[in-house]
Protein backbone atom coordinates (compact mmCIF):
# COMPACT_ATOMS: atom_id res chain seq x y z
CA UNK A 1 0.00 0.00 0.00
CA UNK A 2 1.01 3.53 -1.06
CA UNK A 3 0.93 6.21 1.86
CA UNK A 4 0.11 9.45 1.02
CA UNK A 5 3.37 12.02 1.46
CA UNK A 6 2.21 14.79 3.73
CA UNK A 7 2.71 17.69 1.82
CA UNK A 8 5.31 19.51 2.97
CA UNK A 9 5.03 23.21 3.11
CA UNK A 10 7.56 24.58 1.03
CA UNK A 11 6.11 22.48 -1.85
CA UNK A 12 3.02 24.77 -1.30
CA UNK A 13 1.34 25.71 -4.33
CA UNK A 14 1.00 29.13 -4.95
CA UNK A 15 -2.10 28.31 -7.69
CA UNK A 16 -4.21 27.45 -4.34
CA UNK A 17 -2.73 30.06 -2.27
CA UNK A 18 -5.83 32.48 -2.39
CA UNK A 19 -7.87 29.72 -1.38
CA UNK A 20 -7.99 29.80 2.69
CA UNK A 21 -10.35 26.38 2.64
CA UNK A 22 -9.46 23.53 -0.08
CA UNK A 23 -6.03 22.98 0.23
CA UNK A 24 -5.46 20.26 2.81
CA UNK A 25 -3.78 22.53 5.79
CA UNK A 26 -6.00 19.86 7.75
CA UNK A 27 -5.39 16.47 7.02
CA UNK A 28 -8.23 13.26 7.42
CA UNK A 29 -5.40 12.41 9.68
CA UNK A 30 -4.09 12.60 13.31
CA UNK A 31 -1.16 13.02 14.62
CA UNK A 32 0.32 11.31 17.58
CA UNK A 33 2.76 13.03 19.67
CA UNK A 34 6.07 11.60 17.51
CA UNK A 35 4.26 12.61 14.72
CA UNK A 36 3.55 16.45 15.72
CA UNK A 37 6.85 16.72 16.96
CA UNK A 38 8.20 15.94 13.52
CA UNK A 39 5.44 18.18 11.88
CA UNK A 40 6.43 21.03 13.89
CA UNK A 41 10.09 20.86 13.42
CA UNK A 42 9.71 20.46 9.87
CA UNK A 43 7.65 23.64 9.78
CA UNK A 44 10.18 25.61 12.40
CA UNK A 45 13.20 24.02 9.84
CA UNK A 46 11.44 25.41 6.68
CA UNK A 47 10.37 28.80 8.13
CA UNK A 48 13.67 29.75 10.31
CA UNK A 49 12.97 33.61 10.20
CA UNK A 50 9.20 32.88 11.26
CA UNK A 51 9.30 30.51 13.88
CA UNK A 52 11.00 29.48 17.57
CA UNK A 53 9.98 26.06 18.16
CA UNK A 54 10.45 25.42 22.19
CA UNK A 55 9.32 23.59 24.91
CA UNK A 56 7.07 24.86 27.78
CA UNK A 57 8.34 22.55 30.50
CA UNK A 58 7.95 18.33 30.45
CA UNK A 59 4.32 16.98 31.33
CA UNK A 60 3.88 14.31 33.89
CA UNK A 61 4.96 11.27 31.86
CA UNK A 62 8.04 13.26 30.32
CA UNK A 63 6.99 14.56 26.87
CA UNK A 64 7.45 18.00 26.06
CA UNK A 65 4.83 20.35 26.26
CA UNK A 66 5.59 21.91 22.23
CA UNK A 67 5.56 25.45 21.62
CA UNK A 68 5.45 27.14 18.59
CA UNK A 69 5.79 30.84 18.16
CA UNK A 70 5.39 32.83 15.14
CA UNK A 71 5.91 35.69 13.67
CA UNK A 72 8.12 38.31 12.06
CA UNK A 73 10.91 39.11 14.51
CA UNK A 74 10.97 43.07 14.96
CA UNK A 75 12.24 45.62 17.62
CA UNK A 76 9.05 47.00 18.40
CA UNK A 77 6.38 45.43 20.58
CA UNK A 78 3.71 43.08 19.28
CA UNK A 79 0.73 42.00 20.77
CA UNK A 80 0.74 38.46 21.58
CA UNK A 81 -1.55 35.83 21.38
CA UNK A 82 -1.89 32.83 22.31
CA UNK A 83 -3.52 29.05 21.04
CA UNK A 84 -3.60 26.12 23.26
CA UNK A 85 -5.60 22.92 22.10
CA UNK A 86 -5.83 19.60 23.75
CA UNK A 87 -5.82 20.50 27.45
CA UNK A 88 -8.40 17.49 27.62
CA UNK A 89 -6.24 14.88 26.23
CA UNK A 90 -9.95 13.02 24.27
CA UNK A 91 -10.58 16.55 22.94
CA UNK A 92 -8.30 16.23 19.58
CA UNK A 93 -9.85 18.20 16.80
CA UNK A 94 -8.24 21.64 18.17
CA UNK A 95 -4.89 20.06 18.29
CA UNK A 96 -5.21 19.49 14.04
CA UNK A 97 -6.66 22.93 13.80
CA UNK A 98 -3.51 24.30 15.31
CA UNK A 99 -1.29 22.77 13.56
CA UNK A 100 -3.40 23.74 10.47
CA UNK A 101 -3.51 27.42 11.00
CA UNK A 102 0.25 27.23 11.81
CA UNK A 103 0.48 25.37 8.67
CA UNK A 104 -1.39 28.09 6.39
CA UNK A 105 -0.01 31.20 7.74
CA UNK A 106 3.37 30.22 6.63
CA UNK A 107 2.56 28.63 3.64
CA UNK A 108 0.56 31.30 2.66
CA UNK A 109 2.92 34.42 3.82
CA UNK A 110 4.01 36.03 0.76
CA UNK A 111 1.15 35.58 -1.29
CA UNK A 112 -1.54 36.35 0.98
CA UNK A 113 -1.74 39.71 2.46
CA UNK A 114 -3.67 38.47 5.51
CA UNK A 115 -1.32 36.07 6.66
CA UNK A 116 1.68 38.66 5.97
CA UNK A 117 -0.52 40.83 8.00
CA UNK A 118 -0.63 38.80 10.83
CA UNK A 119 2.29 37.23 11.10
CA UNK A 120 4.36 40.67 10.44
CA UNK A 121 1.85 42.53 13.49
CA UNK A 122 1.38 39.92 16.03
CA UNK A 123 3.60 37.29 18.06
CA UNK A 124 1.45 34.52 18.45
CA UNK A 125 2.37 31.21 20.17
CA UNK A 126 0.73 27.84 19.15
CA UNK A 127 0.49 24.98 21.69
CA UNK A 128 -1.23 22.16 20.18
CA UNK A 129 -1.49 19.75 22.55
CA UNK A 130 -1.28 20.52 26.14
CA UNK A 131 -2.02 17.36 27.70
CA UNK A 132 -0.17 14.78 25.29
CA UNK A 133 -0.06 12.12 27.91
CA UNK A 134 -3.80 12.32 28.14
CA UNK A 135 -4.23 12.18 24.34
CA UNK A 136 -1.75 9.40 24.37
CA UNK A 137 -4.41 7.53 26.80
CA UNK A 138 -6.77 8.70 24.97
CA UNK A 139 -8.66 10.11 28.05
CA UNK A 140 -9.37 13.72 29.32
CA UNK A 141 -6.87 14.30 32.10
CA UNK A 142 -3.43 14.00 32.91
CA UNK A 143 -0.85 11.44 33.17
CA UNK A 144 -1.41 11.35 36.71
CA UNK A 145 -5.29 11.68 36.10
CA UNK A 146 -5.76 15.57 37.23
CA UNK A 147 -8.49 17.80 35.27
CA UNK A 148 -5.79 20.44 33.79
CA UNK A 149 -8.80 22.64 33.60
CA UNK A 150 -10.14 22.15 36.94
CA UNK A 151 -6.45 22.95 37.98
CA UNK A 152 -5.34 27.05 37.44
CA UNK A 153 -5.78 29.33 40.61
CA UNK A 154 -9.20 31.10 40.53
CA UNK A 155 -9.29 34.91 40.76
CA UNK A 156 -10.60 34.62 44.19
CA UNK A 157 -8.18 31.86 45.28
CA UNK A 158 -10.94 29.54 45.80
CA UNK A 159 -10.01 26.40 46.96
CA UNK A 160 -5.70 27.52 46.81
CA UNK A 161 -4.68 23.84 48.08
CA UNK A 162 -6.53 22.05 44.91
CA UNK A 163 -4.87 24.37 41.72
CA UNK A 164 -1.57 23.78 40.29
CA UNK A 165 -1.00 19.97 41.35
CA UNK A 166 0.20 19.24 37.53
CA UNK A 167 3.04 20.10 35.95
CA UNK A 168 0.94 20.60 32.70
CA UNK A 169 -0.84 23.85 34.22
CA UNK A 170 2.14 24.60 35.93
CA UNK A 171 3.78 24.95 32.87
CA UNK A 172 0.95 26.99 31.65
CA UNK A 173 0.88 29.53 34.56
CA UNK A 174 4.84 30.42 33.98
CA UNK A 175 3.95 31.33 30.27
CA UNK A 176 1.05 33.63 31.71
CA UNK A 177 3.51 35.34 33.98
CA UNK A 178 6.48 36.01 31.28
CA UNK A 179 4.55 37.27 28.62
CA UNK A 180 1.31 39.68 28.34
CA UNK A 181 -1.26 37.41 26.00
CA UNK A 182 -3.80 40.52 24.83
CA UNK A 183 -6.20 37.32 23.59
CA UNK A 184 -5.93 33.91 24.02
CA UNK A 185 -7.70 30.71 23.46
CA UNK A 186 -8.03 27.48 24.67
CA UNK A 187 -9.74 24.63 22.34
CA UNK A 188 -11.57 22.38 23.39
CA UNK A 189 -14.72 19.60 22.03
CA UNK A 190 -18.35 18.17 23.12
CA UNK A 191 -20.31 21.12 22.12
CA UNK A 192 -19.92 23.51 19.58
CA UNK A 193 -19.90 26.79 20.87
CA UNK A 194 -17.70 29.94 22.37
CA UNK A 195 -17.28 30.15 26.20
CA UNK A 196 -16.71 33.52 27.38
CA UNK A 197 -15.52 34.31 31.64
CA UNK A 198 -16.43 33.75 33.98
CA UNK A 199 -16.55 29.93 34.44
CA UNK A 200 -16.66 30.11 38.25
CA UNK A 201 -19.12 33.15 39.31
CA UNK A 202 -22.00 35.55 37.50
CA UNK A 203 -20.83 38.33 35.10
CA UNK A 204 -23.31 40.72 35.76
CA UNK A 205 -21.58 42.20 38.61
CA UNK A 206 -18.08 40.86 38.20
CA UNK A 207 -16.61 41.54 34.73
CA UNK A 208 -14.57 44.58 34.24
CA UNK A 209 -17.39 46.18 32.34
CA UNK A 210 -15.02 47.45 29.66
CA UNK A 211 -14.34 44.00 29.11
CA UNK A 212 -17.91 42.33 29.11
CA UNK A 213 -18.83 43.98 25.73
CA UNK A 214 -15.41 42.63 24.18
CA UNK A 215 -15.57 39.47 25.17
CA UNK A 216 -19.24 39.42 24.02
CA UNK A 217 -17.69 40.62 20.74
CA UNK A 218 -15.17 38.41 20.23
CA UNK A 219 -17.29 35.36 20.96
CA UNK A 220 -20.12 36.22 18.21
CA UNK A 221 -17.29 37.11 15.64
CA UNK A 222 -15.76 33.78 15.95
CA UNK A 223 -19.35 31.29 15.97
CA UNK A 224 -20.84 33.88 13.45
CA UNK A 225 -18.14 32.85 11.18
CA UNK A 226 -18.56 28.96 12.13
CA UNK A 227 -21.87 28.22 10.21
CA UNK A 228 -22.33 25.16 12.67
CA UNK A 229 -21.64 26.79 15.65
CA UNK A 230 -23.74 30.21 14.85
CA UNK A 231 -26.99 27.92 13.97
CA UNK A 232 -26.40 25.79 17.56
CA UNK A 233 -29.67 25.71 18.54
CA UNK A 234 -28.84 25.29 22.67
CA UNK A 235 -26.63 28.31 22.39
CA UNK A 236 -28.06 31.78 20.57
CA UNK A 237 -25.29 33.59 18.46
CA UNK A 238 -23.61 30.36 19.25
CA UNK A 239 -21.94 31.99 22.31
CA UNK A 240 -22.07 31.45 26.00
CA UNK A 241 -20.63 33.01 29.56
CA UNK A 242 -19.15 30.01 31.36
CA UNK A 243 -21.25 30.57 34.43
CA UNK A 244 -24.18 30.46 32.48
CA UNK A 245 -23.69 27.34 30.77
CA UNK A 246 -22.42 25.57 33.90
CA UNK A 247 -20.03 26.68 36.96
CA UNK A 248 -16.38 25.17 37.08
CA UNK A 249 -13.33 26.16 39.20
CA UNK A 250 -9.80 26.10 38.69
CA UNK A 251 -10.14 26.68 34.91
CA UNK A 252 -7.79 28.32 32.55
CA UNK A 253 -9.79 30.80 31.01
CA UNK A 254 -10.76 32.17 34.56
CA UNK A 255 -6.65 32.29 35.21
CA UNK A 256 -6.09 33.74 31.99
CA UNK A 257 -8.49 36.47 32.65
CA UNK A 258 -8.46 36.76 36.07
CA UNK A 259 -5.25 37.67 36.62
CA UNK A 260 -3.66 38.82 33.52
CA UNK A 261 -6.59 40.33 32.02
CA UNK A 262 -5.92 38.32 29.03
CA UNK A 263 -9.28 37.78 26.89
CA UNK A 264 -9.61 34.49 26.96
CA UNK A 265 -12.25 32.11 25.02
CA UNK A 266 -13.49 28.57 24.87
CA UNK A 267 -13.26 27.66 21.79
CA UNK A 268 -15.34 24.14 21.68
CA UNK A 269 -15.34 22.74 18.23
CA UNK A 270 -16.65 19.50 17.84
CA UNK A 271 -19.57 17.75 19.30
CA UNK A 272 -17.91 14.44 19.20
CA UNK A 273 -14.67 14.50 21.17
CA UNK A 274 -12.79 12.79 18.63
CA UNK A 275 -14.36 12.18 15.53
CA UNK A 276 -13.06 9.82 13.11
CA UNK A 277 -10.27 11.39 10.88
CA UNK A 278 -12.12 12.23 7.68
CA UNK A 279 -14.07 14.40 9.33
CA UNK A 280 -11.23 16.46 10.58
CA UNK A 281 -11.04 18.70 6.55
CA UNK A 282 -14.58 19.52 7.45
CA UNK A 283 -13.92 20.96 10.84
CA UNK A 284 -11.03 22.91 9.40
CA UNK A 285 -13.60 24.51 6.87
CA UNK A 286 -15.86 25.58 9.15
CA UNK A 287 -13.25 27.01 11.99
CA UNK A 288 -10.56 28.72 9.63
CA UNK A 289 -12.45 31.79 8.97
CA UNK A 290 -12.72 32.52 12.19
CA UNK A 291 -9.44 31.90 13.50
CA UNK A 292 -8.14 34.57 10.99
CA UNK A 293 -10.45 36.65 11.99
CA UNK A 294 -9.87 36.27 15.46
CA UNK A 295 -6.10 36.57 15.13
CA UNK A 296 -7.17 39.82 13.58
CA UNK A 297 -8.59 41.46 16.10
CA UNK A 298 -5.40 41.71 18.01
CA UNK A 299 -4.53 44.36 15.44
CA UNK A 300 -7.36 46.40 17.28
CA UNK A 301 -7.39 48.68 19.95
CA UNK A 302 -4.64 50.42 21.62
CA UNK A 303 -0.83 50.26 21.73
CA UNK A 304 0.93 51.51 24.28
CA UNK A 305 5.06 51.49 25.35
CA UNK A 306 6.75 52.89 28.73
CA UNK A 307 9.90 53.43 28.76
CA UNK A 308 12.07 54.32 31.47
CA UNK A 309 15.32 56.35 31.58
CA UNK A 310 17.98 55.53 28.77
CA UNK A 311 14.75 54.01 26.77
CA UNK A 312 14.55 50.98 29.28
CA UNK A 313 11.08 49.16 28.88
CA UNK A 314 9.19 49.69 32.20
CA UNK A 315 7.26 46.94 33.83
CA UNK A 316 4.30 50.14 34.99
CA UNK A 317 1.09 49.93 35.84
CA UNK A 318 -1.72 51.62 33.53
CA UNK A 319 -5.26 52.27 34.66
CA UNK A 320 -7.83 53.11 32.90
CA UNK A 321 -10.47 55.48 34.91
CA UNK A 322 -13.94 53.61 35.61
CA UNK A 323 -12.52 50.61 35.43
CA UNK A 324 -11.99 48.30 38.70
CA UNK A 325 -8.39 46.20 37.86
CA UNK A 326 -5.07 47.94 36.55
CA UNK A 327 -3.25 45.73 34.17
CA UNK A 328 0.84 45.52 34.23
CA UNK A 329 3.09 46.56 31.10
CA UNK A 330 4.99 43.67 30.35
CA UNK A 331 8.27 42.70 31.59
CA UNK A 332 10.07 42.32 28.68
CA UNK A 333 9.24 45.59 25.94
CA UNK A 334 7.11 47.53 28.56
CA UNK A 335 3.76 47.39 25.91
CA UNK A 336 0.80 47.40 26.98
CA UNK A 337 -2.20 46.60 24.36
CA UNK A 338 -5.77 46.51 25.01
CA UNK A 339 -9.19 46.21 23.06
CA UNK A 340 -11.31 49.57 23.88
CA UNK A 341 -13.68 51.48 21.96
CA UNK A 342 -12.66 53.13 19.30
CA UNK A 343 -11.23 57.10 19.82
CA UNK A 344 -9.82 58.46 22.66
CA UNK A 345 -9.15 57.30 26.23
CA UNK A 346 -6.83 58.56 29.11
CA UNK A 347 -4.67 56.67 31.45
CA UNK A 348 -2.69 56.92 34.27
CA UNK A 349 0.67 54.99 34.74
CA UNK A 350 2.45 54.17 37.70
CA UNK A 351 5.76 53.52 37.87
CA UNK A 352 8.54 52.98 41.31
CA UNK A 353 10.53 55.56 40.84
CA UNK A 354 8.38 57.53 38.38
CA UNK A 355 5.86 60.06 38.44
CA UNK A 356 2.80 59.04 37.77
CA UNK A 357 1.86 60.49 34.26
CA UNK A 358 -1.29 60.72 32.60
CA UNK A 359 -1.46 60.17 28.91
CA UNK A 360 -4.39 60.34 26.03
CA UNK A 361 -4.45 56.85 24.40
CA UNK A 362 -5.86 56.41 20.75
CA UNK A 363 -7.40 53.62 20.39
CA UNK A 364 -8.44 52.17 16.82
CA UNK A 365 -11.68 50.12 15.61
CA UNK A 366 -10.15 48.34 12.87
CA UNK A 367 -7.15 46.19 12.44
CA UNK A 368 -3.64 48.68 12.95
CA UNK A 369 -2.57 49.68 15.79
CA UNK A 370 -0.84 53.55 16.26
CA UNK A 371 1.78 52.32 19.08
CA UNK A 372 2.40 55.38 21.33
CA UNK A 373 5.54 55.73 23.40
CA UNK A 374 5.43 57.28 26.76
CA UNK A 375 8.12 58.08 28.78
CA UNK A 376 7.64 59.04 32.56
CA UNK A 377 9.58 61.65 34.14
CA UNK A 378 11.79 59.95 37.13
CA UNK A 379 11.19 61.16 40.46
CA UNK A 380 14.09 63.71 41.63
ZN1 LIG B 1 -12.79 20.00 27.48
Amino acid sequence: MIELEEPHPTAFDPVLAGDLVRFPYVQPKYHDYPELKAALESLAEAHPAMTILSSLGKTEEGRDMLALRLGRPSSEPRPEVLLIGGLHGNEVVGNELLLGLARYLLATYATEARSRKVLDQLSIVIVPSANPDGTARRWRSNGKGIDLNRDFLDPRRTRPREAFRALESRNIARLAEKRRFLLSAVFHGGEIVVNYPWDHRPNTTSLRPEDAEVLRRLSLRYAGRNEDMAHNPRFPGGVTSGYEWYQIRGGLQDYFYGWYGSLNLTIEVSRTKWPVPAELPRHWELNCEALLDFLEQARVGVALQVLGAEGTPLEATVRLPGTRSPLQTAPHDGAYFRLLPGGWHHATIEAPGYRTTLVPLFSTSHPGHILQIVSPKPVE
